[in-house]
């Protein structure tokens, strides 16, 4: 039987951090064994926020250098940078063509993104769902795995690719996003009502945090007063607490509840921030090792731009056929 396709990406906007993990990188290397994977750089949306350049591509490289030490198989799995690949930006630009103003003016991280850089709402921010489509359009993704955040954009490209579908015959797959349980929505730490970016630097834990500064973070979490460790709306910084720890664990809410009864909150506090630490450090162990071999990553950097490429001219010749654009000699 046929595998199914499997496709994610991540800005270069940062260092990864603790929710990008658990809400989705996580999920990305269980799901090399059983699916064909197509992970990304998407560095091309990291230009919709002003970024100084050198900075820029040293966070890209660092990024790829991380999903190799998350435990990414280069072998297994395909994985490119989204500018090495000039087929994302010809298929966003016609499926531009196919997407409406008002949907995108939906968009809730649109809305986000526009308050917090409110000096730079550039168009490229606006059409980010697009060139997002484009990315899971161009492999034929069945499915893509995300953080909760980003359903929205995955609703966008179903719509975009039905329509296409509807407008030019059938030629989009339509993808269906893959949500974790726990995990989906890990909050800032200081913020527990923001979900935590790695584009943030207050509240969020970062993949390379050393671990006291991990222990740090956790200890000035922002909770409440009533010394009780239960998951409820009324207690969102318990609540994310506790979704860290059962996510980090892969144990359930109502297990971590009766494993913490009876503790206080530093004791729970320490406790999670280990759980953080454990499961960080072979992570960290694994990058410092991969970066002192520039060389085989070079090589890694290049397979993967040309498995993807192969993947996306086929697709992108059939999209221009359909749209009736001349086919070059
Ligand atoms: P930025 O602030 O630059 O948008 P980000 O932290 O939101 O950075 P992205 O690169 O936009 O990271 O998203 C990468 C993946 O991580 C996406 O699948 C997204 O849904 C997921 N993700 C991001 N933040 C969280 C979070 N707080 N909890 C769970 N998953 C998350
Ligand atoms: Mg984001």
């Amino acid at each position: 039987m046929e595998r199914k396709i499997v496709y994610s990406a991540i800005q270069a906007s940062g260092i990864p951090s603790l929710g990008n993990y658990l809400g989705a990188l996580k999920n990305w290397s269980k799901m090399q064994d059983n699916y064909d994977c197509i992970f990304s750089v998407a560095d091309l949306h990291s230009l919709t926020v002003r970024r100084e350049p050198a900075l820029l591509k040293k966070i890209s490289r660092n990024m790829f250098l991380l999903l190799l030490a998350m435990g990414l198989d280069p072998q297994k799995n395909i994985i490119y940078f989204q500018s090495h690949v000039h087929e994302h930006c010809t298929l966003a630009w016609i499926l531009n063509c196919c997407t409406y103003m008002g949907e995108l003016n939906r968009m809730t991280q649109f809305k986000d993104k526009s308050q917090k850089h409110s000096d730079n709402i550039n168009a490229g921010l606006f059409t980010y769902p697009v060139l997002m489509a484009a990315d899971i359009l161009l492999y034929d993704a069945d499915f893509v795995p995300i953080g909760a955040d980003q359903k929205q954009h995955i609703e966008i490209c179903r719509d975009i690719a039905q329509r296409f579908n509807k407008i030019y015959g059938d030629t989009f797959k339509l993808p269906e996003p893959i949500i974790n349980k726990n995990g989906a929505r890990i909050m800032n730490l200081q913020q527990p009502d923001k979900k935590m970016s790695k584009s943030e630097t207050s509240g969020t834990i970062f993949l390379f945090d050393e671990p006291n500064e991990i222990m740090n973070k956790v200890k000035r979490a922002v909770t409440d007063s009533d010394n009780k460790i239960i998951y409820s709306q009324d207690k969102p910084g318990i609540s994310n607490l506790l979704n860290i720890y059962c996510s980090a664990k892969n144990i359930s809410i109502e297990q971590a509840q009766n494993f913490f009864a009876d503790k206080n909150y530093g004791q729970f506090k320490t406790i999670v921030a280990q759980a953080i630490i454990e499961l960080i450090d072979p992570i960290q162990k694994k990058y410092k090792e991969l970066a002192q071999n520039k060389d085989y990553i070079d090589k890694l950097i290049k397979i993967g731009m040309e498995k993807a490429s192969n993947i996306a001219y086929k697709k992108l010749d059939k999209v221009k056929r359909k749209v009736g654009l001349v086919k070059h000699l």
